[in-house]
């Protein structure tokens, strides 16, 4: 393990957006300067640190970049893996590059969940349309096809009710190849995020529950209201996945709870995640606080809450249509991203909500205290 980071030096962060400017701001809080690599010069997270402005496997830009900064990191996946691996040739990254392939991959992903002795829904490798014809015979229907790679926020998958549904379904989705997964008929999806450090400590976070609107995270409710069974048993598997991975920095544990109430693992993300910003607000250190620390090499304090919390998401030009509104309402925190554009879909920011420790309302007292959002 190596020295904690001296204060004063510069946390590169690969990714311009809103992940990569809420981690800066905490970056700033423990006294450390960052530098973000975007193609975006005004994006959220170049309006608040350094960037220097290249594409992600442009090797020029990814070594002008290294020689700017102490330590690198990531906010979000879609970087180029090999461009991590001459990243991490001139400076440390954390979490390692093997991390992200791992995380890039639903194939192989989901066979090191498995592996670790961890449930997911039935899969299927799918490489073409006789291997789909025969996945949709063992899995049967509904089924989830999506692509192994480059899928977010629902993109890149298709959900198949009927045989009809196949061949199209087949030629939409790119690239290939693709993945067949069996349909979870959920009767809530969880998440947990982890952080583990240098020394291989871990802070988790309490599990959360989320719910989708068009495939886009909605609204994430902290804690999930779940028995402290379930709860423990998210927390356990998330950990055990982390060390499994042995991630340093950020682990966001994606789960279905099935309708007989078991925990099915769908999706890994090694960086700070939308389902963990209540944590701003609702804790003493942050998901974006234990990041930093983690890259940093500082030590890891628990990942304690002081109050329930509700975060909705700010989607697209209706959310900022009533942005005078959220400014007007008492007791919603309002997180704005700078983004220019307001395009359908696109998260502009999100607002938390509080309430005391095991005050959550139900969801009619959600609706109601978010009402104008
Ligand atoms: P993903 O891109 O895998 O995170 O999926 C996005 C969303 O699609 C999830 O959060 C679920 O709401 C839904 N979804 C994904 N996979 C499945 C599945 N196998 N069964 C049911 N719903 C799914």
């Amino acid at each position: 393990m190596s020295a904690p980071l001296p204060p004063g030096s510069t946390i590169g962060i690969v990714g311009g957006g809103q992940l990569g400017r809420m981690s800066a701001m905490a970056a700033a809080r423990l006294g450390y300067r960052c530098r973000v690599l975007t193609q975006e010069p005004d994006g959220p997270a170049a309006q608040v640190c350094a960037a220097t402005i290249g594409a992600y496997d442009d090797p020029a830009s990814l070594r002008a970049f290294a020689e700017a900064v102490d330590v690198v990191t990531f906010e979000f996946e879609n970087v180029s893996a090999e461009g991590l691996d001459l990243l991490a040739s001139l400076r440390p990254v954390h979490p390692a590059p093997a991390v992200l392939r791992v995380s890039q991959d639903r194939v192989t992903e989901k066979s090191l969940v498995n592996a670790t002795g961890v449930g997911t829904a039935h899969w299927l490798p799918i490489s073409d349309l006789s291997d789909l014809e025969r996945g949709i015979g063992q899995i049967g229907l509904p089924a989830v096809l999506k692509t192994t790679r480059l899928g977010y926020d629902g993109r890149g998958q298709a959900v198949l009710r009927t045989h009809q549904d196949i061949e199209a379904a087949w030629h939409r989705l790119s690239p290939k190849p693709l993945i067949l997964e069996a349909f979870v008929d959920f009767a809530c999806e969880l998440s947990v995020i982890v952080a583990r450090g240098q020394d291989g400590s871990v802070a988790v976070f309490d599990p959360v529950e989320n719910r989708h609107r068009n495939h886009i995270l909605d609204t994430t409710l902290a804690p999930a209201r779940v028995s402290d069974a379930l709860a423990a048993e998210a927390r356990d598997v998330s950990c055990h996945l982390a060390s499994a991975l042995q991630v340093v920095g950020l682990l966001a544990v994606e789960m279905f709870v099935d309708s007989s109430g078991v925990l099915l693992v769908n999706e890994l993300a090694p960086r700070p995640h939308n389902s963990g910003h209540w944590t701003i607000d609702a804790c003493p250190a942050s998901q974006f606080d234990m990041h930093i620390r983690a890259v940093a090499g500082l030590p890891l304090p628990p990942a304690v809450r002081h109050a329930d919390a509700v975060m909705k998401n700010l989607i697209g030009p209706e959310a900022m249509a009533r942005r005078a509104a959220i400014l007007a309402t008492p007791n919603l925190i309002p997180h704005f991203y700078g983004k220019a554009e307001a395009r359908p879909g696109r998260k502009m920011g999100h607002v938390t909500r509080l309430f005391p420790k095991g005050a959550l309302p139900g969801d009619f007292g959600i609706q109601d205290a978010m009402g104008l959002v």
